[in-house]
């Protein structure tokens, strides 16, 4: 076994494609250690800088003591607690819809939500730049999969009326996760309503940042559960806590729990987690104080980015990416970073397209202006690397 796979970890490594982990060594905030050494921390999917808030630590604790650690086993067999369920009721009123549903992961609820909805025969639709684990829901369904080019609203109302038959599923992110951009939702909804295609919106990097009190995309874009019957948000990003959930119609939740097999199979997450996650989702309604800092210290990256020429990418969201193209070159610039006391993460293929490798630099509302101007100074050091 050692000699059959040792070849290709060699070949990844020639590439500058192998992937390592960084050691950790603190909680997550805009300070994280690693290696012993104190970085600037400009990676973090927590958005709101609510996964260390003290608050929310104490309901994870409380929870311990009341709950304890596991849940035992599954949903459906004696792991849905009050806990779990009082979380959903609170989502479902958070996102305006009928019934909401917890899977233990994101990618977990893209898994089960797609192969629960289609099957062979069916057609899932999707952007090119969707996340990795709608693309292997839509293998997993064993539907067709039909593929549009990014954000090309028209090429997918081409493609949906090529194949009026069966059900038909579009699917896409809200934020995309390595851009930053976001989807046409508004065009969306209205080409799946005419077609009368389901839309799915995955809003991992949305959900608690967008909209006037954190409700995501949807909240932001004016769209409700008839225009887009499936939101899917993970909790692990912007709420600081880990999971995900679905909310819609009765219907929908129903027929999940009948037939999503990543939410049968598999045991419930401890219900002192959704104890914490319930705290979250109040702290990030109430404390709007978050969203807007973040706005303005993404505003101040931006003009400190284009005054140094950087290669920014179209975002309005705290995903900055700094486009570099060679992967070789966006490790040598991550790890010249990193050596100047930042923490920023090189992407590259297949994650990003071929020869689209990047900086994925993102913002927290827990980061200071003196840091993003740190973190500018930085780059302008490095500028003679960069494109
Ligand atoms: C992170 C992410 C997921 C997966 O969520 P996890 O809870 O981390 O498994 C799914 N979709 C998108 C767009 C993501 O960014």
């Amino acid at each position: 076994m050692k000699q059959a796979l040792a070849p290709a970890l060699a070949a990844r490594q020639e590439q500058q494609l192998y992937r390592r982990r960084k050691l950790i060594d603190s909680p997550q905030s805009p300070h994280v250690v690693v290696d012993s050494r104190s970085l600037l921390n400009f990676c973090s999917n927590d958005y709101l800088g609510l996964a260390n808030h003290p608050e929310i630590k104490k309901a994870f604790s409380d929870g311990v003591r009341r709950w304890g650690v596991g849940s035992g086993s599954a949903h459906l067999v004696s792991g849905h607690s009050t806990a779990h369920e009082a979380l959903e009721q609170e989502l479902a009123a958070f996102t305006g819809r009928a019934r909401a549903l917890l899977f233990s992961s994101g990618y977990m609820a893209n898994l089960g939500l797609i192969s629960a909805l289609l099957g062979r025969g069916d057609a899932a639709f999707e952007d090119r730049l969707n996340h990795a684990s709608l693309l292997d829901g839509g293998l997993l369904s064993g539907a067709r999969l039909m593929r549009y080019p990014h954000n090309d609203v028209a090429a997918l109302e081409k493609k949906l009326l090529a194949r009026p038959q069966g059900r038909r599923l579009v699917l896409t992110d809200g934020v995309f996760s390595m851009d930053g951009d976001q989807a046409s939702l508004k065009l969306l909804a209205e080409v799946c309503q005419q077609q009368e295609a389901w839309l799915m919106v995955d809003d991992a990097h949305g959900f608690g940042v967008l909209g006037e009190t954190g409700g995501g995309s949807l909240q932001q874009a004016g769209l409700d559960e008839q225009q887009v019957p499936v939101l899917m948000a993970t909790l692990g990003k912007a709420v600081g806590c880990f999971g995900a959930f679905v909310a819609g119609s009765e219907e929908l939740i129903e027929t999940l729990i009948q037939q999503a097999r990543s939410y049968i199979y598999t045991t419930a997450t401890p219900p002192a987690l959704a104890e914490a996650t319930r705290v979250s989702l109040r702290l990030l309604q109430q404390e709007g104080w978050r969203r807007e800092k973040l706005a303005e210290l993404i505003a101040h990256f931006r003009t400190g980015a284009q005054r140094l020429d950087l290669p920014l990418m179209n975002s309005t969201t705290p995903i900055q990416p700094l486009l570099i193209g060679s992967s070789e070159r966006a490790m040598q610039i991550s790890s010249e970073l990193e050596k100047l006391g930042f923490l920023v993460t090189a992407i590259r293929p297949p994650t990003v397209p071929e020869g689209s490798a990047r900086l994925r630099v993102t913002l927290s509302a827990e980061h200071t202006f003196k840091q993003v101007d740190l973190l500018l100074a930085g780059l302008a050091k490095l500028k003679l690397l960069l494109p």
